[in-house]
């Protein structure tokens, strides 16, 4: 078994937001607009602790089982769903995550909404958008997520705060570019026709298209890998 020591893991999390740093620098935008969200799925929550008290607070989680046992440690922090979702896993989701990126049909928002208790504030959505128009990845079209940012709008217990994405996975920099430029189009669409909504947030760049992300406009970057190590799924 290999483990990070305690200074391996903050020298990787601090190279990130170095990362990050240098990034919006190149984009002449302020560091403060790009927040970092760590993906700490299949990760110990050690690894978590250790970072909560570098001071990150946002974590995102892909498996609901395995995220709730490391939110009842850490409550205090700030919990991102980013995983595939299914319908009878809606609920957890709904009483114990601040924020949820991967909502990819009107259903999962509807259960979600109805779901979410009333003593918590609106559950933070975005809407997945299969950007790549890959066959076998989730999300909503372009053409379909703008009738369904109207109609999810209007839930009561959710917020809707933007888009999210996960590219296919190009390793050259222009290419990488395209699907993230495509998705601010989106977003800059989506807040002219919904002016009343909170529309702040654009999710995307991973651990190999960060700085394409940041460039093209990217609020929040998702980053496992560059953090915590490749991950073990044995
Ligand atoms: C696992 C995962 C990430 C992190 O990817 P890395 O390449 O490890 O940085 C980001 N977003 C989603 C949706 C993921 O499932």
């Amino acid at each position: 078994m290999t483990t990070h020591t305690p200074t391996e893991l903050i020298k990787r999390y601090q190279s990130v937001q170095q990362r990050i740093q240098t990034a919006c620098e190149r984009a002449e935008r302020n560091p403060q607009s790009v927040q970092l969200l760590a993906v700490s799925k299949t990760k110990p929550v050690a690894n978590v602790t250790e970072l909560a008290q570098q001071g990150q607070k946002a974590f995102g989680e892909n498996y609901v089982q395995e995220a709730l046992e490391k939110i009842a440690i850490h409550p205090e922090l700030e919990w991102h769903f980013i995983g595939p979702i299914q319908s009878n896993k809606t609920k957890p989701i709904a009483e114990n995550f601040a924020w949820v990126h991967s909502v990819d049909r009107l259903k999962i928002a509807q259960r979600l909404s109805a779901q979410r208790p009333e003593n918590l504030p609106p559950l933070n959505i975005l809407l997945e958008v299969n950007i790549s128009n890959e066959a076998n990845k989730a999300g909503f079209s372009e053409e379909e997520v703008l009738n369904m940012a109207e109609e999810i709008a209007q839930l009561p217990n959710l917020k809707l705060r933007g888009l999210m994405a996960i590219p296919m996975a190009e390793t050259d920099y222009e290419k990488q570019r395209q699907p993230f430029a495509k998705m601010q189009q989106l977003l800059t669409q989506l807040q002219h026709n919904l002016p009343n909504c909170q529309l702040d947030t654009l999710s995307m760049g991973m651990s190999g298209d960060l700085q394409a992300a940041i460039e093209e406009g990217a609020t929040m970057v998702r980053i496992g890998t560059d953090i915590f190590g490749a991950r073990n799924y044995a």
